[in-house]
């Protein structure tokens, strides 16, 4: 699995970074450098536009995962610079972001947005196959997510709108619906689809998740 990202506009950032006049950046050796959003390449350009826009760079790390904790080790390898900065801007998904500002006291600012977790289906093509919804329906689907391979998220049959086997939101992709009916088929589990199921449960909703280790739910709701 891989964190999609995108690079924010250069607008944005400066709208972020206003009040900030110094700043260390911190790019992502692993899916942001996968993306071309934050990995050596792409720090280095963040760095020249943000010089050009005023700014003054007090350094920089690319480092391999920002969602663990090495940043605890980078952090401090780094901490002259990191003190000199009045900021952090993190070219990394939203899980680094958020562990960076674990190991910091300096504000920590996004340079991308965050898309989806993505498993790679083809070389290079990444899809979103799972949000994390807490009452997982695959047993019944034919192991196919209607809620991520169906636009509307539909759990209990195709919304009637399909063509020739294509999604009436978007051409480009099969209707869920039909390729969990040709799966069940195959398997000769079709009754899958007649059997009443209870109503979703959305307070099974994980967001914002919480688990603990030692086996017990958390609950920061
Ligand atoms: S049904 Fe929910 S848990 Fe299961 S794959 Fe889909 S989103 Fe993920
Ligand atoms: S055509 Fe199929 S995949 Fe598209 S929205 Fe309707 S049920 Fe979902």
């Amino acid at each position: 699995m891989k964190a999609i990202t995108k690079q924010k506009g250069l607008a944005e950032i400066e709208r972020l970074l206003e009040k900030e006049s110094s700043v260390f950046l911190v790019g992502c050796g692993t899916c942001a450098t996968m993306c071309h959003t934050g990995g050596k390449d792409e720090v280095l350009e963040m760095a020249r536009r943000l010089v050009d826009l005023g700014k003054t760079i007090t350094g920089s790390v690319v480092i391999p995962t920002v969602c663990d904790a090495q940043d605890r080790e980078a952090v401090s390898e780094n901490v002259k610079a990191i003190d000199e900065a009045d900021c952090i801007l993190v070219m990394a998904c939203a899980y680094g972001v958020q562990t960076l500002a674990l190991y910091t006291d300096k504000p920590v600012y996004p340079a991308l947005d965050t898309l989806f977790m993505g498993q790679e289906m083809s070389p290079g093509v990444f899809s979103e196959v799972c949000v994390q919804c807490g009452e997982c329906v695959l047993g019944w689907t034919g192991g196919i997510c209607p809620i991520t391979a169906c636009p509307k998220g539909l759990l209990n049959g195709p919304c009637g709108g399909a063509k020739n086997g294509k999604c009436e939101v978007s051409s480009a992709r099969d209707c869920a619906w039909e390729v969990i009916y040709e799966r069940l088929s195959q398997q000769g589990k079709l009754d899958n689809l007649r059997k009443r199921r209870s109503l979703r449960n959305f307070s099974a909703s994980t967001q914002p998740g919480v688990y603990l280790l030692d086996g017990k739910d958390g609950d920061l709701k």
